[in-house]
């Protein structure tokens, strides 16, 4: 009886197991195990790790890929793993100071380089509202803590469209003149709310975050309705950096050409050139 049961199980997934083993080993659900080990999983293994995935996602743990499964398993995401992104790390996962430089280098097909130095600031702006930190951007990549680039494909960590978005490095025992990589996916077709939300959620990482459940920015896929952190992002980054104590303005460079007010989310961001 429970054989058969096992058996009709294995038949429901609607897609090969090869499939749903590469993608759960490379969000972190079978730990430390390596690929050779992982590829010959079956049974009630491939269940556990299945049954894992959908309780991250809010799914019903049926421990069946079927189709809704299947959908958020090639969803549009976050390129880091859904665990054990800051567990073989036992120094604090976060900066040691609030001052922190970036600088990025990236082309995001769709949007002018002036849009992403927008997007980007407007995304790092959301984290120092609500924390204690003060970005500063800096004019090359010699002094950056973070250091944004985009790229195409394998050699990057990243594929075609559709998939990985982009991923970002986490600030895991660092010092201060550290420097952290993220990596955005030219490959994707982006808009400027998109950009505002995938550049926010890898500066998360960069900050120290690890990945959070359904409905958060920090959760791994990208979700077009939040474009900014939410309760269960701020709780987790003002542990991190303290609470904002005074307001913070969205600095640019005078020399940019903007508008005065951007509307994200129906909330709108006035642009305040730097004195
Ligand atoms: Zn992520």
């Amino acid at each position: 009886m429970a054989k058969k049961a096992k058996k009709a199980d294995a038949q429901a997934n609607v897609l090969p197991t090869q499939e749903i083993l590469k993608k759960l080993f490379d969000l972190g659900y079978f730990g430390a195990k390596s690929w050779v080990d992982v590829q010959s999983l079956k049974g009630l293994q491939l269940i556990k790790a299945i049954k894992a995935f959908q309780a991250f996602h809010g799914l019903p743990t049926t421990g069946v890929v079927g189709p809704k499964t299947a959908n958020n398993i090639n969803k549009r995401r976050c390129g880091l793993p859904d665990f054990n992104i800051t567990a073989a790390n036992s120094a604090p996962c976060k900066w040691p100071m609030g001052s922190i430089t970036y600088f990025h280098q990236m082309t995001l097909p769709g949007l002018t380089d002036a849009q992403v130095k927008e997007a980007y600031d407007i995304a790092f702006s959301q984290w120092a509202k609500v924390c204690d930190i003060a970005p500063v951007r800096v004019d090359g990549p010699t002094r950056a803590n973070i250091y944004a680039k985009s790229g195409v494909g394998k050699a990057n960590n990243l594929d075609d469209r559709g998939g990985t978005l982009a991923w970002s490095e986490l600030p895991c025992g660092v010092a201060e003149n550290v420097q952290l990589d993220q990596m955005f996916d030219e490959a994707e077709a982006w808009s400027f709310n998109m950009a505002v939300a995938v550049i926010c959620h890898e500066l998360g990482h960069a900050l120290g975050l690890p990945h959070l459940g359904n409905g958060n920015l920090m959760a791994p896929y990208y979700d077009p309705n939040v474009t900014a952190p939410q309760k269960g992002d701020v709780k987790e980054i003002v542990k991190l950096y303290g609470k904002r104590t005074q307001p913070y303005a969205i600095t640019q460079d005078a020399s940019l050409q903007v508008g005065g007010t951007i509307v994200i989310n129906g909330r709108p961001y006035v642009l305040v050139p730097k004195t």
